[in-house]
């Protein structure tokens, strides 16, 4: 027996807890990722937020700041180079203009800048300085104020892109924990299909196809080493039920043959015989071979029971059965017909032969001394009647068998009997081959 009862099983896992630990540690991981995701779901809202409403203002608003610086410098160069006082005063106009602006006033070093141009033009407006002077000074003025506008413009610039520049890293770190979390699923996808595989789907294939020869041959599960708890119990289950079947099946034969046989001779009894017969006598009539049959009676036994009581009586018969089993041949078949009457079937064997052999077990009945427990001995003799059953069916066989008994009981018992198609033969007791 290969199986494991289900109770000395060693301990293996529960299916419940297996999976149920799958599950759980497979539903933190992913309620940590969706957690991350959402954190940076958030930081990237934030980022967006922070985008549109700070860093792009104020970058619109450095570079209109940038543009204004460049604007005061061209008045500038308009206000040195114009030809007529109107268009000197129209520039000078601009700049003024320019160097008070909001945007201009509102960061420190565009002011500083711009109210040292203003002061300088004005000068110049004025006439207070000389040309070699005034060239030398702007030209350097002029390269602060382009240095100004240029490093405004860049600031601008550089404030939007940081802003996106995080919000590309959030967009990256959460298109990772999203590969990341998949592979998490891919992995607990696989590992669960696994377990299901090695440990549900084989055993219960190996169960299948036990159950399917259970009842033919012993049980050889072999499951894998860790097999689940309720697999296990399985296993017990189908060792525990191979036993009782195989147990149903030793009584059913047991049954059977106690059913086919009589007790107190241990030969088949009439039923049985009769059926063994009838296949014996189909058989032979169908392949043209032939086949006899036999009725004998032993002769006086009610005197036997008469004097020596009726135990001595079932004695006896056990005797002359014992006597019948190591007589008659392999293939012969002996059956109790009625209370000290017996029915053989010869199969392959003519009458003749039959009349042979059953006059062979009538001498050495009428040979043999049965010792008795009380020390006394009694002898007993038979009367056989013997028919062909090669042409006629079992019953007529027998039927005329009964007659032949008849006739040898008529003719002064001990004697066979052999009742061919026509006529009548009767065998004297000393026939023997
Ligand atoms: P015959 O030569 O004409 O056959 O005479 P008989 O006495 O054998 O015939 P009868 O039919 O009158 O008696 C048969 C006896 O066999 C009667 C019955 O008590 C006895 N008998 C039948 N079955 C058993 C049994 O199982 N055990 C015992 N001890 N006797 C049995
Ligand atoms: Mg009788
Ligand atoms: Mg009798």
């Amino acid at each position: 027996m290969h199986l494991r009862k289900g109770t000395d099983a060693p301990r293996s896992l529960n299916a419940a807890t297996l999976f149920g630990v799958l599950a759980g540690i497979f539903t933190l991981l992913l309620i940590t990722a969706i957690a991350l995701l959402v954190a940076d779901q958030r930081k990237l809202l934030d980022s967006v937020t922070q985008l549109r409403t700070q860093a792009l203002p104020t970058s619109i608003e450095q570079q209109r700041l940038a543009r204004n610086i460049e604007t005061l410098r061209l008045e500038g160069e308009r206000v040195l180079s114009a030809s007529t006082p109107q268009a000197r005063q129209q520039a000078m106009f601009v700049v003024n203009l320019m160097a008070s602006h909001p945007s201009i006033l509102g960061n420190p070093r565009a002011r500083d800048i711009a109210t040292e141009t203003e002061l300088f033009l004005t000068r110049v407006t004025r006439g207070e300085q000389g040309d070699s002077a005034v060239h030398a000074e702007w030209a350097q003025l002029s390269r602060r104020l382009s240095l100004a506008a240029d490093d405004i413009s860049v600031e601008a610039v550089s404030l939007a892109r940081g802003e996106v520049a995080t919000m590309g890293a959030v967009i990256e770190g959460a298109q990772q924990k999203l590969y990341a979390t998949l592979a998490i699923t891919l992995v607990f996808v696989i590992v669960l299909l696994l377990l299901m595989h090695r440990r549900l789907i084989l055993p219960l294939q190996r169960i299948d196809a036990t159950l399917k020869t259970l009842g033919k041959t012993a049980p050889v599960l072999d499951l894998p080493p860790g097999s689940l708890h309720e697999i296990k119990a399985i296993e017990g289950a189908i060792g525990q039920l191979h036993d009782i079947l195989q147990k149903h099946e030793e009584t059913r034969d047991e049954l059977e043959r106690l059913a086919a046989t009589d007790m107190l001779t241990g030969l088949n009894n009439r039923r049985e015989f009769m059926h063994i017969a009838a296949g014996e006598v189909a058989r032979s009539q169908r392949y043209g071979r032939p086949v006899t049959v036999g009725l004998a009676d032993l002769d006086h036994f009610k005197r036997i029971n008469d004097q020596h009581g009726h135990a001595a009586g079932d004695l006896a018969l056990r005797a002359f059965a014992d006597l019948v089993r190591s007589t008659l041949r392999h293939a012969d078949t002996a059956g109790r017909y009625g209370g000290e009457e017996f029915a053989f079937v010869f199969p392959e064997t003519t009458p003749e032969e039959a009349a042979v052999l059953s006059n062979r077990l009538r001498s050495r009945l009428d040979a043999m001394v049965i010792a008795l427990p009380d020390g006394a001995t009694l002898r007993m003799t038979l009367s056989i009647g013997i028919a062909d059953a090669s042409v006629r069916s079992l019953e007529e066989a027998l039927s005329v068998a009964d007659q032949a008994l008849y006739e040898a009981k008529a003719s002064g018992r001990n004697t066979v009997v052999l009742r061919p198609m026509a006529g009548l033969s009767i065998l004297p007791p000393d026939f023997d081959h």
